[in-house]
């Protein structure tokens, strides 16, 4: 398999390229070529596979550079520090279906993809004899997803920024409490914006991004999604029988990785009925898809953060598509929105829009309302950005098919808010519990890039 960028400016690379690219050099991002098919006969035949064979079938598609035996080891590690036997469970409440994506060490479900990267990275660099530097800014779930998906691996630095004070209790921890000499915390006093300037400011310094091997773990690198693409198919088969049913999928969205791997499942012919995108009030994707109105807004501090974007990354790769794979079309589209903060569609692409997606927006007042009711009704937690989900779950896909929702974290890594919700507390896992007892590593520093940059400077592998 090769893969491309959306702005038509590289000649197709292998996949071990494609991630050490990440972005795309000519600054789009990057495809694989085509999408394999699989066959209803396939995909019957996957039925009985684990969590970890049914990964290696999906992703090996997407590979060709990686011996067999490697990468199924490779994928065999990423997933094996899960808490759950079946990685990623499906459970059944209230006849609508729960995907448990966040039985992985950070307890969200940005664990599938981040393990899998880190030890895709730590194979590559050492065929290659390389080292990497990764520098990232988060307002929590990313950073500390990644902090575990490298920490101890070889050749392999990170320093996440994080605002200082900014995040959820436990995120802190899970970030602060790794004991690796290859992980580096900074603490900005500042605002998770300015922490994002520091970094943006970094990579763009080309020579100094040169010198130290500098690298991204943001959610634009394609083995991420491609990670994703996998429990997509996972929870087909576990709420599936023979009769080929199509099932629909509901997917709390930030940046667009996660949905964007259910419409590459789709593509590769899972019988998926609805895709539902489901926003807060953080809603241009929602605004986008129900009203063609994609015009940028200010970012509203919600009670689910990790949905509160404007601009997601992931959606170039799905305009891409939706423009025919014409990168001239994409680029005129993003200069429109750089002079105008709009893109605008015909009505044949939004016709098409609406065959892939159906979307709504929930507002916080609902969110906290669904968990309450979830609770009552089936004695079930959501987390705030599940809520959200089923929520639009629950007011907008058909009954005529399974609804699968997407459970994108664990609820006691947002226990405030599920506290708010409910008016008490939610019982604590001990893996949460632990991490208060622990020794605790970070530098505090003001939001000034060169300060930063010194300190990475002393302390680059
Ligand atoms: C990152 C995140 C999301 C959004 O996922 P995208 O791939 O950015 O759309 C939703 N919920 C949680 C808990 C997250 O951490």
């Amino acid at each position: 398999m090769r893969y491309i960028s959306t702005r038509g400016g590289i000649a197709p690379i292998s996949f071990k390229d494609a991630v050490m690219m990440g972005l795309a050099s000519d600054g789009g991002l990057l495809l694989p070529q085509s999408y394999p098919s699989v066959s209803s006969e396939e995909l019957e035949s996957w039925r009985n596979l684990g969590y970890t064979e049914l990964a290696f079938e999906v992703i090996s598609r997407y590979v060709g550079d990686i011996p067999e035996n490697d990468l199924r080891n490779l994928i065999k590690r990423s997933y094996s520090t899960f808490s759950h036997p079946e990685v990623t469970p499906l459970v059944k409440k209230n006849g609508i279906y729960i995907l448990e994506l966040f039985h992985g060490v950070t307890l969200a479900f940005k664990d599938v993809a981040l393990q899998f990267l880190g030890n895709l990275f730590e194979h590559i660099l050492s065929e290659r004899n390389q080292k990497l530097n990764i520098i990232g800014a988060t307002s929590g779930d990313t950073g500390s997803a990644a902090i575990h998906g490298v920490r101890g691996k070889k050749g392999i630095t990170i320093f996440i920024l994080h605002p200082h004070g900014k995040t959820s209790a436990v995120q802190a921890l899970q970030m602060t409490s790794v004991p690796d000499p290859n992980v580096h915390n900074i603490a900005v006093n500042g605002t998770f914006d300015d922490c994002q300037d520091i970094v943006k400011e970094l990579f763009g310094d080309l020579d100094f991004k040169e010198k130290y091997s500098l690298g991204a773990v943001n959610s634009i690198n394609w083995a991420r999604v491609l990670a994703q693409v996998v429990y997509y198919f996972y929870a087909w088969l576990r709420a599936t029988d023979e009769a080929v049913s199509p099932v629909s999928f509901s997917v709390p969205t930030g940046n667009f990785g996660d949905i964007f791997a259910g419409y590459v499942a789709k593509k590769m012919g899972l019988p998926i009925d609805k895709l539902l995108l489901a926003t807060n009030e953080n809603n241009i994707l929602t605004r986008f898809i129900n009203d063609s109105d994609y015009s940028l807004g200010k970012v509203v501090a919600t009670v689910s953060p990790s949905m509160d974007i404007q601009i997601a990354s992931n959606f170039e790769r799905y305009l891409f598509h939706l423009f025919n794979n014409d990168s001239d079309r994409l680029k005129k589209a993003f200069t429109e929105l750089k002079e105008y903060g709009r893109i605008s569609c015909s009505t044949d692409e939004m016709a098409r829009v609406r065959t892939d997606f159906c979307s709504s927006s929930v507002d916080q007042e609902a969110t906290l309302q669904e968990i309450a009711e979830f609770y009552t009704e089936t004695g079930y937690l959501l987390d705030p950005h599940t809520a959200v989900g089923v929520k639009a779950a629950l007011d907008l896909l058909p009954d005529n098919s399974a609804k699968i929702c997407l459970a994108t974290a664990h609820p006691a890594k947002f226990s405030e808010t599920v506290e708010l919700a409910l008016g008490f507390k939610a019982p604590v896992p001990a893996s949460v519990t632990e991490l208060y007892g622990r020794q605790t590593r970070c530098e505090i520093m003001d939001a000034d890039i060169e300060t930063v940059r010194e300190f990475i400077v002393t302390h680059i592998g």
